[in-house]
């Protein structure tokens, strides 16, 4: 498998670190059942059969986290993504979705 990195190009798997689910969010500490919370987000991960957006770590390269929309049947990659990136677009989601709600 390789994984196009958006600074360095096409690049080999073994330079890059998996890190598991990009779509895990850290709970807020006032959760109405925080340690509930902080278990499932520590330790509870579905395994789909399918595209799923997973964090990958350009460790041997230029040391981007990238978000990689992967198919785990296919290992075919749709899509890589700064991470950073995908965040900015997330918050922008959030911001708007909050200011509908006011
Ligand atoms: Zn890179």
């Amino acid at each position: 498998m390789r994984i196009a990195c958006p600074h360095c190009g096409d690049r080999g798997l073994d330079e890059f670190v998996f890190l598991g689910d990009a779509r895990v969010t850290r709970p807020m500490a006032d959760a109405a059942e925080p340690a509930d919370a902080f278990h499932a987000y520590g330790y509870l991960r579905m395994n789909p059969a399918g595209p799923t957006d997973e964090l990958w770590f350009h460790a041997a390269g230029c040391h981007a986290w990238l978000v990689v929309t992967r198919d785990t049947r296919t290992h075919v990659i749709a899509s890589v993504r700064l991470a950073r990136d995908v965040a900015l677009e997330l918050r922008a989601v959030a911001s708007t979705t909050e200011d509908a709600s006011a």
